[in-house]
């Protein structure tokens, strides 16, 4: 994709320097040390830990205290820069949604409101509730927001396969899709109708539901193509990671075997039709997911 130089979204909440606190928990800002995977010290981690010594000692702090007392925590991971590239990519792909969201809306009569992208480093709080990195990217309806550990893009180039900047930019884009939804009362009436279900329907109707924003996420595909913005294998790079993503591909790397009842969102084919639909009329009426079969 040809995202550099491109406007960058203000929209971004970069919380990768906090730690969520546990609910009931102490806020705890950590201070990284560098540490060798294995978590033993690096020489340098040695070096830099003697000079910090004799730099607190000189001016008066004695670290010693300082360790005693807390909220010194070691990490083996190191800190993201808050500029760095990928949150830059990050930025411009919620930009480029937030354009052609805002036309598209505009086009209806409709005002686009955008949603919020949190960044954030292996754990977070939201209106939806504490989740971890494990549970993978997610949109809560319930702030508006989007939640996004960069750590995924790594599992999903090396876990699932699905390498390259657009697949990325796709797993943005299904999200955003789902914020379309909640203004468009797909997902509120989603919850309404779930009260009453089986998990089995539930299951079903979920199904629908991620099947749409896939669809979404092609048509936001569309219009960035004609704004000139996509290489070439940049949609095949969506495609595989669609088919990547799909309930039956997961299952079947995990455990082996399918249960169809169990699938939320979708078969990797469903999942590739539908972002390829969306992708193919750019228009959100060739999104119906909701009528007929999928
Ligand atoms: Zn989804």
């Amino acid at each position: 994709m040809r995202w550099r130089g491109r406007r960058q979204s203000s929209n971004v909440e970069d919380r990768r320097r906090m730690r969520a606190s546990f609910p009931g928990g102490m806020r705890r800002i950590p201070v990284r040390i560098p540490m060798r995977r294995g978590g033993g010290m690096s020489i340098s981690t040695i070096i830099i830990l003697a000079v910090l010594f004799i730099g607190l000692r000189a001016i008066g702090i004695d670290p010693l205290e300082m360790l005693a007392q807390g909220p010194i925590t070691e990490q083996s991971a190191q800190q993201a820069p808050a500029n760095d590239e990928t949150s830059q990519f990050v930025r411009v792909v919620l930009a480029e949604t937030e354009d052609v969201w805002r036309q598209l809306f505009r086009a209806e009569g409709a005002e686009y409101s955008e949603p919020t992208l949190v960044l954030f480093y292996s754990q977070v709080e939201s209106a939806c509730g504490f989740a971890s990195a494990a549970s993978g990217p997610f949109y809560c309806p319930g702030d508006n927001r989007v939640y996004l550990d960069l750590d995924f893009f790594n599992e999903l180039a090396r876990r699932f396969q699905a390498a390259g900047d657009f697949a990325q930019a796709y797993v943005i884009a299904h999200e955003v899709g789902h914020h379309v939804q909640n203004l468009i009362g797909v997902l509120p009436r989603f919850n309404r109708m779930r009260a009453g279900m089986s998990q089995a329907e539930v299951n079903a109707v979920s199904v629908r539901v991620e099947l749409q924003a896939d669809c979404f996420a092609g048509v936001w595909a569309h219009h960035t193509d004609q704004r000139g913005l996509l290489e070439e294998g940049d949609i095949d790079e969506a495609l595989n990671a669609a088919f990547q993503i799909g309930d039956d591909t997961l299952q079947k790397r995990t455990q082996g075997y399918v249960v169809p009842e169990s699938f939320n969102h979708g078969t990797s084919q469903q999942r590739q039709r539908w972002f390829l639909r969306g992708y193919q009329t750019g228009q959100v009426s060739g999104c119906d997911t909701f009528e007929g079969d999928v």
